[in-house]
């Protein structure tokens, strides 16, 4: 009872004091209430006892909140007064991911005790939701007046300035910010397919350029949003690697993208070469921050961030020229990259001293990357239409003289050379029945009715012909036709179309005083013979046609025997 009446007092004097502007504490301690103050000291790692007595001499502290100095040499010290701040059971301290070498938790009581906890991996706990870390606060009978943390080697001053006490966040419950995020990082998964598909059509290597810094933004978003530490656990080391390490690759991946994707010509052959060789150099300095050390530290955050400036001016440039030559693509990409650069400048600028960039505008990069994909995505697919669509022409350009130079213009018939390519593959499927037909005395047409008669009569033999699948018809020559026949009843097939040539003739031209008839020489079965042989042997039957009086047809079935002793081929004729 008389500890809850205790309790109720000291809970209403932390609110008179807040409320107040706690002239009480600032009495007491010397610090302002509720002040959060830095200080450098020696890096005296054992000594807690100088730690606790630096926290009650407010001379040595800087309270501005202004400067958070961070020293190679000597440890960086932050003062919490929590004077004021009535302590929720189970706070923690909670504070910027970022690495450090060694770190220190000292409480301080009111009644002049202290005691001091070092902070192990094994301690840290990494946020599901922000880019933070926090670690257990370290227990003292006494109320507490502060808490100071000492770190040595700490890579960037957030680890100062976002020092916060405070309860836990409850990490189970997912809010409309993880929502949004898990849907982002979805929504980069579609790019990832897509390019693979641009790629198997196109083979262009901007479409794996782009899948790579795809890949590149989505695992940086699935790391710095915390989002990773729902699934994985990973040590300090660990997340700041793969953060990045997966900015390396977007950067080396995104320039060597907007390089290959804009339209030649839009970009000098130097200023490419430039720009393929920024993402390279972001990978450099990568490394440069996660393993520089000693009298490096104080300024490794700021060159790793200053790296970027290069960079982001060498996408401006380039991005500018291809514009100004009338890119089409590089709109895209313009549009695209504006609010990430602005994003990242103002993070550049925060960390060079120059603007105030809380932790919050961590949400605004994820989206800005998120915008930045969907329109590089937008710009790709664009790109891989324009692309897809000038190859489709190209290509019904060529087939269109190819089927320029196989086919006969008067008749629409395969010409000789065009039936000759395919011969060998039409004889592999089958076809083992060739015609050849001739028009009888066709060169009197010619002679009584006009050159122009004699055309229409040859377009009207190409009618008659009838190609199918089964039938491949030929304009072999002149007034000469070929057919190619598969089928068993192949040979009945040529005979009907050398019939119907007369009928065809009569029926479609008038003014002709006599039937127009076609000998044909014919050979059925035959097996796979080299085009010439067959083709020698079906114009020798045509001219036994002609000889014999015209208008008929000479016809031999080969047969094939085959020698199984001798393991040879005996072609037969009957
Ligand atoms: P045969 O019964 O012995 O075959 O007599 P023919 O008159 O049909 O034979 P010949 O080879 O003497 O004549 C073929 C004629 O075909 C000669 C040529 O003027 C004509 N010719 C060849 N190509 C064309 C063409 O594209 N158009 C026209 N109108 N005539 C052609
Ligand atoms: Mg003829
Ligand atoms: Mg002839």
């Amino acid at each position: 009872m008389l500890h809850g009446t205790r309790l109720f007092l000291t809970g209403l004097l932390a609110i008179a004091c807040t409320l107040l502007g706690a002239p009480v504490a600032a009495a007491t301690s010397g610090f302002p209430a509720g002040s959060v103050c830095t200080a450098l000291a020696a890096d005296n790692a054992a000594d807690n006892a100088s730690t606790a007595a630096l926290a009650r001499n407010p001379a040595h502290w800087d309270c501005s909140r202004a400067n958070w100095a961070i020293d190679g040499a000597r440890a960086s010290l932050v003062r919490i007064d929590m004077a004021g701040r009535p302590l929720a059971a189970g706070s923690v301290l909670t504070t910027r991911l970022t690495r450090f070498d060694r770190l220190w938790l000292t409480a301080i009581g009111r009644d002049g005790t202290s005691t001091t906890r070092e902070i192990t991996s094994g301690d840290l706990r990494f946020s599901t939701t922000h880019w933070k870390m926090r670690m257990p606060l370290p227990r003292l009978h006494a109320p507490v007046t502060a808490y100071v943390l000492k770190v040595t080697g700490a890579r960037h001053p957030g680890l100062l300035s976002d020092v916060q006490v405070a309860p836990p966040p409850d990490e189970a419950r997912v809010g409309n910010e993880q929502i949004l995020l898990a849907m982002l990082c979805g929504l980069m998964l579609m790019p990832l397919v897509l390019n693979f598909g641009f790629y198997r059509v196109l083979r262009q290597p901007f479409a794996l350029w782009h899948a790579l810094a795809v890949f590149g933004m989505l695992v940086q978003t699935f790391v710095a949003s915390g989002l990773v530490n729902r699934f994985f656990v990973l040590s300090l080391f660990e997340i700041c690697a793969l953060s990045s390490a997966s900015l390396a690759l977007a950067s080396i991946a995104a320039t060597q993208f907007l390089a290959s994707l804009v339209e030649p010509g839009m970009l000098g052959p130097w200023q490419k070469r430039l720009l393929r060789a920024t993402g390279p150099w972001m990978a450099v300095w990568s490394i440069y921050y996660l393993f520089a050390g000693g009298p490096l530290l104080p300024s490794v955050s700021a060159v790793y961030y200053a790296a970027f400036l290069p960079l982001f001016a060498m996408l401006v440039w380039s991005m500018a020229t291809a514009a100004r030559r009338g890119s089409r693509t590089v709109w895209f990409q313009i549009i695209g990259w504006t609010p990430l650069i602005g994003m990242a400048l103002v993070r550049i600028g925060s960390l060079l001293g120059m603007a105030d960039s809380p932790l919050s505008v961590m949400t605004a990069q994820h989206l800005s990357l998120g915008f930045e994909v969907l329109l590089s995505t937008l710009g790709a697919a664009d790109r891989f239409m324009t692309i897809k669509h000038e190859r489709d022409r190209a290509i019904t350009q060529s087939r269109f003289l190819e089927s320029l130079a196989e086919r006969d213009p008067l008749t629409g018939l395969f010409n000789r050379r065009g039936f000759e390519e395919r011969y060998a593959q039409l004889a592999k499927k089958g076809f083992d029945t060739m015609a050849v037909l001739d028009l009888d005395h066709f060169k009197l047409i010619n002679d009584t009715r006009g050159h122009a008669m004699g055309d229409a009569v040859l377009k009207a033999v190409a009618r008659a012909l009838m190609p199918d699948e089964d039938t491949v018809a030929v304009r072999f020559g002149g007034e000469e036709f070929l057919l190619l026949l598969r089928g068993p009843d192949a040979a009945d097939r040529a005979e009907r179309r050398r019939q119907s040539i007369p009928v065809r003739i009569a029926a479609e031209i008038s003014g002709l005083d006599r039937p127009v008839t076609a000998s044909m020489g014919l050979i059925t079965g035959a097996p796979l013979m080299r085009f010439a042989d067959l083709y020698a042997q079906c114009d020798a039957l045509l001219y036994q046609a002609k000889s014999e009086g015209r208008n008929r047809t000479a016809h031999t079935a080969m047969t094939v025997e085959t020698d199984t002793g001798a393991n040879s081929t005996v072609v037969n004729l009957r």
